[in-house]
């Protein structure tokens, strides 16, 4: 049990004097002595009330934390004190130990979520796409089905520019998709205010959707005040920098450095968790709720030589937590491998809207074993891997397709991945997967961009009578998607987004780490 009573039924007595928010964040107080800025919040917050929601069909309120791999909760094992207030959540609900991101990056891991496609089927596995509009988004089936619907995203790769403002009442990208910037930082605490005055002002008896995604755990790790002494780091300037992920290629941390900067990724945990807190506080108080919370995906230190996330598809870049709790949620910890192919069938089950759409499943209910497809094309990373079996005796193989390398790993002897063996019938898996009988030819990929969108790779690859299956305008189709049928198959190229990639946005990319160029380190 965690510090704080997050209920999500309303079983308390009410405070007479203030809404509840505020109540419990004194208590936090009391128990946490950097829970300062937080206090000052939900004492503001917690005048707030929600109108009352639809007493036949709970809220459904979807947070994403950006970069938050799930060995760093303390609900997950973690050594720090880094998530009391979704531990609390989780103790009420459904605990997943394994669930897994489609992607290692924030685009198309989000987009896997809101479409319940792996990103080879949904495409937007770069910045300068966006999503096919024949392709649905949970969002829309739940505004369709009468849900208020708001999103509130702080990052530029979840910003309405690339198709995840579709479905949404009110999509608040915070200026983001307009100016096509990320020095504009939105933090926690002001997506939190957003979304708590939205929700104030629906109409009584509206049942609600609310998306939140937040980026402050993702790098370079700088957490606000008082969070940024939390954990009794080095407080020197040349600890605080982040470098991009090139420099720590070349240039290994030392173990104290390495601490120090972890240190600044746990402190931003923390300081996630607790401006979460008014938000699941006020809204578990007034409303039927269900919350679902998950990551985009894990984050690297160092493991292989890696840095940060997107480059890999190992389990420290795709492991990520995953909780349910609610109106009508059990309490359980679960073990089966689940993950953000999920989140929009179980947003939608929640709702009780039609979905069938893509290989996720209510995770509510039972979860079968299943393939799960990763994919990165990032960095020309252009990694596709394929995990399967039970999440204690599975395998993961993960095929390199720039370097024309792969490995596989035995999950139940090797749960993280340190013993490559060669792969098994896995190639002809992937073919499946991917529609076509396909074999990986040696030197003729260079990336997966192009495998599967590209008209000419794909024909050079499994010849011109599979080829035709590819509209050769390039318009996208979905097969079965309303049928509940398995995975819809996409063809074609998606459109893409070219104002999102002006070259002051590339320069904050690459200053964020995001783009390879040189080995100086940016400022954080
Ligand atoms: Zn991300």
């Amino acid at each position: 049990m965690g510090l704080l009573d997050v209920s999500p039924v309303r079983e308390r007595a009410r405070c007479g004097l203030c809404a509840p928010g505020a109540g419990r964040a004194v208590a936090a107080a009391v128990r946490r002595p950097f829970v300062g800025v937080v206090l000052a919040l939900g004492s503001l917050l917690g005048c707030h009330t929600l109108p009352s929601g639809d007493p036949h069909r709970p809220d459904v309120v979807l947070i994403s934390i950006d970069s938050l791999r799930a060995d760093h909760l303390s609900g997950y094992g973690y050594k720090r004190d880094t998530t009391p207030t979704l531990d609390a959540l989780a103790d009420k609900g459904l605990r997943f130990t394994h669930a897994i991101s489609g992607s290692p990056w924030t685009l198309p891991s989000h987009m896997t979520m809101m479409t319940g496609l792996w990103p080879t089927q949904h495409q937007v596995i770069e910045d300068d796409r966006q999503l096919s509009a024949s392709v649905p988004v949970v969002a829309e089936r739940l505004q369709a089905a009468g849900y208020a619907t708001a999103g509130f995203a702080s990052a530029i790769y979840v910003s309405g520019g690339y198709g995840f403002a579709r479905g949404f009442d009110t999509y608040q990208d915070f200026g983001l998709d307009e100016h096509a910037s990320l020095g504009h930082q939105v933090r926690t605490p002001e997506l939190v205010t957003s979304a708590l005055g939205w929700a104030k002002g629906l109409p009584a008896g509206k049942p609600a959707f609310l998306f939140l995604h937040t980026y402050d755990a993702h790098y370079p790790y700088v957490p606000p005040e008082p969070w940024n002494t939390r954990y009794n780091r080095v407080m020197d300037a040349k600890e605080l920098r982040y470098h991009r992920w090139e420099y720590f290629k070349q240039h290994p941390l030392s173990k104290a450095r390495m601490r120090g900067l972890i240190a600044q990724y746990d402190e931003c945990i923390r300081f996630v968790d607790d401006s979460l807190e008014p938000l699941i506080d006020t809204w578990s108080w007034d409303r039927d709720v269900v919350f679902i919370v998950i990551a985009d995906h894990g984050e690297e230190f160092g493991e292989r030589g890696s840095w940060g996330h997107a480059h890999t598809l190992y389990s420290e870049a795709l492991d990520v937590p995953l909780i349910v709790s609610g109106t009508g949620v059990p309490e359980a910890v679960r073990s089966e491998r689940v993950g953000n192919i999920d989140v929009a069938a179980t947003v939608a089950a929640v709702a009780g809207v039609p979905w069938g759409i893509g290989d996720g499943v209510d995770v509510r209910g039972p979860v079968p074993d299943r393939d799960f497809w990763p994919e990165t094309s990032r960095f020309d990373s252009n990694k596709l891997g394929l995990i399967s079996g039970p999440s204690n005796s599975g395998s993961a193989a993960i095929l390199d397709l720039a370097a024309n390398t792969s490995e596989r790993f035995d999950l139940k002897g090797d749960p993280r991945e340190r013993k490559p063996m060669p792969l098994r019938n896995e190639a002809a898996a992937i073919a499946r997967h991917l529609g076509e009988p396909w074999t990986l030819p040696a030197g003729v990929l260079t990336s997966t961009a192009a495998l599967f969108s590209s008209g000419a790779q794909v024909e050079r690859l499994v010849g011109p009578a599979a080829f035709g299956m590819w509209p050769p305008d390039g318009t996208m189709t979905v097969d079965g998607a309303e049928t509940g049928a398995s995975a819809p198959v996409l063809s074609g190229a998606p459109p893409t987004v070219p104002h999102l990639l002006t070259a002051d946005v590339k320069a904050e990319l690459e200053a964020l780490g995001y783009s390879e160029g040189a080995d100086e380190p940016p400022a954080p």
